[in-house]
């Protein structure tokens, strides 16, 4: 569903590059999380994979990205967009409307759907993301964890076969996190490809399939959640702990595992 293959970015005016000697796949309705410290090239990965970098920050790109078996160099924008829907780590950043069910109704509009068509869609979307109750309301007026769902929602009304997730644990509290990877289950029992940055591991041991380290714009090592167990190698890249959660929150609520887990702990 992703493939890079010898993948190489430099950023336009950049002498280094960006990103260097990518290769990695990920397979249909697989779920990956990339992590590294700042700089390390996260968030180019995420422009390479929805198009944005070769198409709007236009720099050099040597290598291959494929996407849903399309060239993203090769293929417009607005055709990834079909494959892949990007939440962007501030969600308010990529709405167009100002109220919730028209943010869920203009994607659609745009691709020229019925009006029925529209409304069983976006009714669909909202009720599974609990926020039927919220469509109504101003955007401005909802919660951090509300934008999230209904970009989310937004996201699944074109369903695209590859969602990806920029930080979207960053400005969440524990327990909306929780629900956040409750969703996000959801998603991957419904097939999708799941592509997620993010620092905080602890909430993604029983989502994710498989973990990319970046270090210093290379793909440092991949493997299952359970390498992060090794101290050495966080040290060396400086990753959390996978079982920490916020510490200034109580032990009781920080070992509390997610909603339909047994057990989020490792033991390090
Ligand atoms: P991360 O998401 O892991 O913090 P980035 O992909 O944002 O890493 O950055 C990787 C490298 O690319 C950094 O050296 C950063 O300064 C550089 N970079 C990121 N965005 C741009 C840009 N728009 N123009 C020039 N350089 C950039």
């Amino acid at each position: 569903m992703i493939e890079f293959d010898h993948v190489f970015y430099t950023y336009p005016f950049q002498e280094k590059p960006a990103v260097a000697d990518i290769s990695f796949s990920v397979s249909n309705a697989e779920t990956v999380v990339c992590t590294g410290a700042s700089g390390s090239g996260k968030s180019t990965l995420i422009r390479l994979i929805n198009g944005l970098a070769p198409h709007f920050h236009k720099g050099t790109l040597s290598g291959r990205v494929r996407v849903a078996g399309k060239d993203t160099a090769q293929t417009p924008v607005k055709a990834l967009s079909s494959h892949v829907g990007t939440m962007f780590q501030d969600p308010e950043s990529q709405f167009f409307a100002l109220r919730a069910r028209d943010e869920l109704t203009f994607a659609l509009e745009c691709r020229g759907q019925s009006v029925e068509k529209i409304e069983n869609i976006t009714h669909h979307e909202a009720d599974r993301f609990g926020i039927t109750h919220l469509m109504d309301n101003m955007i401005f007026d909802l919660s951090q964890g509300e934008k999230q769902k209904l970009a989310l929602a937004g996201i699944m009304c074109i369903a695209p076969d590859i969602v990806i997730l920029d930080e979207p644990s960053a400005n969440l509290d524990p327990s909306a996190t929780r629900e956040l990877a409750g969703h996000l289950m959801d998603l991957k029992r419904r097939g999708i490809t799941l592509f997620i940055v993010d620092h905080r591991l602890y909430w993604l041991k029983n989502l994710v399939d498989k973990v990319l380290v970046l270090d210093q714009g290379r793909l440092a090592c991949q493997g299952t959640f359970e390498f992060l167990k090794n101290n050495d190698l966080r040290k060396k890249f400086g990753l959390r702990k996978p079982d920490v959660v916020e510490p200034y929150l109580p032990a009781a609520q920080c070992y509390a595992p997610p909603q339909g887990c047994a057990d989020n702990r490792i033991d390090v």
